[in-house]
C-alpha cells in the first residue's frame, strides 16, 4: 500500500463524475480486489491423494503388493488400476461439487452502486477501489471503507466490528480524511450496515486495508455441513465398521475352513472395500450442489446448501405481498384531492407532492428508475402534467433535505426552497398521515375514502404539506411533520403476478399453507389475499396492532388460522416465525428490508427478494429469488423434494448393491459353494455399477405425486417408508439368484464364476433400472426418461459384455466367454431382481391409496 502523502492523490475524486476508466485500471492493479483474503485451497493434485488415504485401500493395495510378489502379478496391477480409477472418480466428484458450490458464491456476490465517468451503474462489490464514488441506501451492506460525502439520516450498525448493536448516526464532511479511522464519525466501515437513510461516499480503502481486513482472520473455507450430509457420514462410520467386522468374521472362518490365507484377504478386503459406501457423502454433495446449481437456473439462488435439503420440510410459505405476490407495476387509478389553495398557479398541490416527494432517478437512457410506489406516482403525474413541467418543478424548487422513508414510520418528507421559505411535503399510508395533519382535519372523511378504495385492492396513498419559514441546522427534523394540511389520496394498483393463483393452488394439495404478510392496509390485503387463493372461508386476518395485543401463548393458539397480516412492522415476523415454529412447522419467510433479516434467519428457509432486496436480507438468507416471485418459493419446493427423493434413490441402489455382494460372498460356504467371486470382480462391479448408474440416478424427473403428498419431516430417517427394507430384502434376493446361478453352473459344468460375475453385474443394472421411480413402472415412466442414466447402463453392459469375450480382459479378469445358452441364462437371472421390484412397486399399490401409482 503507498505512504499516506502519497495516498491522497487517490481521493481528489470529483463527486459528480466519478474515476474514469483509466484510474480504475491503474487503482486495481495497485490495489487488487477488494476482497477479504482467503486461507490457500488444497491444490488439486492433493485433493487427489487425499482418495488414497482411506484405511480400507490401503490395506487393499498393501495385499495386493504381497500378493504380487507372492506370485501373481498381474492381478496386484488390475487391483492397483481398478484402485486408481476408483480415486480418480471420487475426485472428479469432489471437484465438481466444489465447482457447482464456487459458481454459486459468484452469483450471489454482493454489488455496489457507484459512479463512475459520469455514469451510475451497478458492480460487484469486489471491483471497488480507493477513490470510488458510491451511492449508499438504507439495506446495503458497507462494501469498503468509505468516506461520506453527502449524508442524509444516515444510521450504520456497527456491530460487526465493534460489537455496538445501537446503529450510531453518521454525518457527512467534503474534507477528505486520508486514514481510515474508527473513531471518525464522517467515515462507515466495510462489513458494517447501513440501516437508515441514504448517502454518497468516497471509497478510502478496499480488502485487507480496512478496518475489517486488519482485525480479521483469514476466512476459512470450510463449509457447515448439512444435516443430511452429517447423518450421512455418520451412518457411513458405522456402517463401516459393521463391514470391516463382517469381513473379519469371513476372513476368520475361511481360515477355519483351511482356505489359503493371502488369497482370500485379498477377497475380504476387496469387500470392504467395494462395499463400504464411501462415495455416498461425496454423492449427496454432489446431488445438493448440482441441485443448487439448477435451482439458481430456475431463478432460486441457494446461499446455504442446507436449505436445498429443507425445502422439502417446508410447511408454511410466509410471503410478502409487493412484487412477490403481486408484479410490483403501480399504477395509480384514481385520486382525491383537498380543497386548499394551490402553491403553484399550474397544478394541483397533490401533483405537486407527486413531482417533488420521491427519490425516483433518470438512468442513463432517460428510463426513470426506483421503487414501485413513487414510479406510479410520477408517471401519473407526467401523464397529467407533461414531462416538462416535471423538470422544470424540480428545478425550481429544489430539494434541500429530506427524511427518507421507512416502513416502520409509513411516511417520507421532502424540503424544498420555496421562494426564500421552505415547503415541506409528506406522504404516507393514510394511518401515519393523519397523525400529521392539523387538528381541524375531516379525518374521518379521509379515512371512509381511504379504507373504501383499499377494499378494493388498492393501495392508497395520503399527501400532506406546509410552508415554514426556513430549516433549522440540527439534522432530527421530524418535529417539523405536525400540523400539516392535507393535499389529498391517490389510490393504485398492482396486480397479483398471474402465476401466483396456481402456485397458491400447488401449495395446498403439497400439504404448505401460504400465508400474506404485507406493510399494507389490511382491507387492501384481504382483497388481493382473496383474489389469488390465500384467503379461504375460515382463515382470519390479523394487523400489527393486533398482533401486538397479544401475548405468545395467545397468538400460539390462533397463529394456524391466520392467513393474512397486514399493516405489520418488519420486526413482528420474527414472531409469526417463532410461533409457527413453536408449533411443529418449517417455514419459509420472505424479505426485502433491513429489519427482515432476524426474520430470514430465523426461518427454516430465509427467501430474499433479488432484485429489490437489500444486502442484508440478501446476506441473512438461505435461498435468493432472482425474479422476486412468489411461484418461484413453490417451484424451488418441487425441485428440493425432487432432489431429496433422487438422493433416497441412489442411496437404495447403492446400499442394495453393496449387501448383495456381502450377502453372496457371506453365504456361499455356508451353502458348501466356493468362494463365489475374485477380488478383481468385487472391485469392477464396485467400479462400474456403483458410479456412474448412481449419479444419473440424481437426475431422475420428479415422481408423479411429488406436490400431492405432505411434506417431509425433517428428522424422518433416510430408510424410512420402506428404503431400509427393500436395501434388506432385495439385496438377498440378489444375492440369491448370484448364488442359485453359481450352484446350477457348476452343477452343469459351465463357466460358473464369469456366469456368477456376470449375473451379479447384470442384476444391479436391472436393480437400477427398476429403482428409478418409487411409485411408476418402468414401462411407464419410458426408458429414454432419463437418457444418461440408460447410458451408462449401455456402457456398463458393453464393458461386462467386452470382459467376458475378449481374450485380453479374459486373462485380466480370470474370465471366460459364455456360450449362448449361458449368457440367456445370465440376461434371464439378470432380469430377475428387476421384475421383482417391479413386483414390489405394485405390491405397494394393493397397500396403499390407488391414486399413489400409476
Ligand atoms: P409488502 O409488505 O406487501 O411487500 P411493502 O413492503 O410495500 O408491502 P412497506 O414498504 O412496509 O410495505 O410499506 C408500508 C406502507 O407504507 C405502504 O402500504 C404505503 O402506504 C406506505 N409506503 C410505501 N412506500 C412508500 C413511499 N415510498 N413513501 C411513502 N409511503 C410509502
Amino acid at each position: 500500500m503507498s505512504s499516506v502523502s502519497d495516498f491522497s492523490k487517490f481521493l481528489q475524486t470529483p463527486i459528480n463524475q466519478g474515476l474514469s476508466q483509466d484510474e480504475i485500471s491503474e487503482r486495481s492493479s495497485i490495489f487488487g480486489k477488494n476482497t477479504l483474503k482467503e486461507k490457500k485451497k488444497k491444490p488439486a493434485w492433493k485433493q487427489f491423494l487425499g482418495q488414497f488415504q482411506d484405511f480400507m485401500i490401503l490395506i487393499l493395495l498393501s495385499a495386493a503388493l504381497i500378493s504380487g510378489v507372492a506370485g501373481d502379478l498381474t492381478d496386484s496391477i488390475i487391483i492397483l488400476i481398478i484402485v486408481v480409477l476408483n480415486a480418480v472418480m471420487g475426485f472428479v466428484q469432489e471437484y465438481r461439487a466444489e465447482k457447482a458450490l464456487e459458481s454459486l458464491k459468484k452469483m450471489s456476490e454482493v454489488q455496489s452502486q457507484v459512479r463512475r465517468s459520469g455514469q451510475t451503474s451497478q458492480i460487484p462489490s469486489s471491483d471497488l477501489v480507493p477513490g470510488d464514488i458510491i451511492l449508499l441506501e438504507a439495506g446495503n451492506m458497507i462494501p469498503a471503507d468509505i468516506q461520506l460525502l453527502e449524508a442524509f439520516a444516515v444510521k450504520v450498525d456497527e456491530a460487526s466490528l465493534t460489537g455496538e448493536s445501537i446503529p450510531v448516526e453518521k454525518t457527512a464532511s467534503q474534507s477528505i480524511e486520508t486514514h481510515s479511522d474508527i473513531n471518525s464519525t464522517h467515515q462507515v466501515f466495510k462489513g458494517t450496515v447501513l440501516t437508515n437513510g441514504r448517502a454518497v461516499g468516497i471509497v478510502l480503502r478496499t480488502g485487507m486495508d480496512t478496518q475489517l481486513g486488519k482485525i480479521a482472520d483469514l476466512l476459512q473455507n470450510t463449509r457447515p455441513e448439512t444435516p443430511l450430509q452429517n447423518r450421512m457420514k455418520k451412518f457411513s462410520k458405522v456402517i463401516s465398521y459393521l463391514i470391516l467386522l463382517i469381513c473379519l468374521i469371513l476372513f476368520g472362518m475361511g481360515i477355519l475352513r483351511g482356505e489359503e490365507p493371502l488369497p482370500l484377504l485379498l477377497v475380504t478386503v476387496s469387500l470392504a472395500v467395494a462395499a463400504i459406501p464411501e462415495a455416498l457423502p461425496a454423492l449427496i454433495t454432489i446431488a445438493l450442489s448440482l441441485g443448487a446449481a439448477r435451482l439458481a437456473k430456475k431463478e432460486a439462488l441457494i446461499r446455504k446448501l442446507p436449505a436445498v435439503e429443507s425445502l422439502g420440510s417446508i410447511t408454511y410459505i410466509c410471503s410478502d405481498k409487493t412484487g412477490t405476490l403481486t408484479k410490483n407495476e403501480m399504477t395509480v387509478v384514481r385520486e382525491s384531492k383537498s380543497e386548499i389553495e394551490n402553491y403553484s398557479p399550474d397544478f394541483s398541490n397533490l401533483h405537486l407532492a407527486m413531482a417533488l416527494n420521491h427519490d425516483i432517478k433518470s438512468g442513463e437512457n432517460g428510463q426513470l428508475a426506483g421503487e414501485a410506489t413513487e414510479l406510479a406516482l410520477v408517471h401519473y403525474f407526467i401523464k397529467k402534467e407533461g414531462k416538462e413541467k416535471l423538470a422544470q418543478i424540480q428545478i425550481e424548487l429544489p430539494r434541500i433535505g429530506e427524511i427518507p422513508f421507512d416502513s416502520e414510520r409509513k411516511r417520507m418528507s421532502t424540503f424544498h426552497s420555496f421562494g426564500g421559505k421552505v415547503l415541506i411535503l409528506c406522504k404516507g399510508a393514510t394511518e401515519s398521515i393523519i397523525q400529521i395533519l392539523k387538528p381541524q382535519t375531516d379525518i374521518q372523511g379521509i379515512n371512509s375514502d381511504s379504507k373504501k378504495w383499499a377494499s378494493e385492492g388498492e393501495r392508497v396513498l395520503a399527501f400532506a404539506a406546509k410552508i415554514i419559514d426556513r430549516l433549522p441546522g440540527e439534522k432530527d427534523w421530524t418535529d417539523l411533520e405536525a400540523d400539516l394540511d392535507y393535499l389529498g389520496i391517490a389510490g393504485m394498483i398492482d396486480p397479483p403476478r398471474e402465476e401466483v393463483k396456481a402456485a397458491i393452488e400447488e401449495c395446498k394439495t403439497a400439504g404448505i399453507k401460504p400465508v400474506m404478510i404485507t406493510g399494507d392496509h389490511p382491507e387492501t390485503a384481504k382483497a388481493i389475499a382473496k383474489e389469488v387463493g390465500i384467503l379461504e372461508e375460515n382463515d382470519q386476518v390479523l394487523t400489527g396492532k393486533e398482533l401486538l395485543e397479544l401475548d405468545d401463548e395467545k397468538f400460539e393458539k390462533q397463529v394456524e388460522n391466520i392467513a393474512v397480516y397486514a399493516r405489520v412492522a418488519p420486526d413482528q415476523k420474527l414472531r409469526i416465525v417463532k410461533a409457527l415454529q413453536k408449533k411443529g412447522h418449517y417455514v419459509a419467510m420472505t424479505g426485502d428490508g433491513v429489519n427482515d433479516a432476524p426474520s430470514l434467519r430465523a426461518s427454516t428457509i430465509g427467501v430474499a427478494m433479488g432484485i429489490t432486496g437489500t444486502d442484508v436480507s440478501k446476506e441473512a438468507a438461505h435461498m435468493i429469488l432472482l425474479d422476486d416471485n412468489f411461484a418461484t418459493i413453490v417451484r424451488a419446493i418441487h425441485e428440493g423434494r425432487r432432489i431429496f427423493d433422487n438422493i433416497r434413490k441412489f442411496i437404495k441402489y447403492i446400499m442394495t448393491c453393496n449387501g448383495a455382494e456381502i450377502w453372496t460372498i457371506a453365504m456361499a460356504p455356508i451353502l458348501g459353494l466356493p468362494i463365489p467371486l475374485l477380488p478383481i470382480h468385487i472391485l469392477w462391479i464396485n467400479l462400474v455399477t456403483d458410479g456412474v448408474p448412481a449419479l444419473a440416478l440424481a437426475g431422475e424427473r420428479p415422481e408423479k405425486d411429488i406436490m400431492n403428498r405432505p411434506p417431509r419431516p425433517p428428522q424422518q430417517s433416510l430408510f424410512a417408508d420402506g428404503v431400509g427394507i427393500h436395501i434388506i430384502w432385495v439385496g438377498i434376493l440378489m444375492a440369491g439368484v448370484t448364488l442359485f446361478t453359481q450352484y446350477w453352473a457348476i452343477k452343469n459344468d459351465w463357466h460358473w464364476q464369469t456366469m456368477v460375475f456376470t449375473v451379479l453385474a447384470f442384476s444391479q443394472l436391472g436393480h437400477v433400472m427398476a429403482v428409478r421411480s418409487d411409485r411408476t413402472f418402468l414401462f411407464r415412466q419410458g426408458l429414454l426418461s432419463n437418457a444418461p442414466l440408460l447410458l451408462s447402463v449401455f456402457v456398463t453392459l458393453l464393458l461386462q459384455l467386452m470382459v467376458i469375450y475378449l481374450p485380453f480382459f479374459n486373462e485380466l479378469f480370470h474370465t471366460e466367454p459364455l456360450n449362448l445358452t449361458e449368457l440367456i441364462y445370465c440376461a434371464g437371472m439378470g432380469l430377475v431382481v428387476f421384475h421383482a421390484v417391479e413386483i414390489e412397486k405394485w405390491v405397494k399399490k394393493l397397500w396403499q391409496k390407488p391414486s399413489k401409482i400409476d
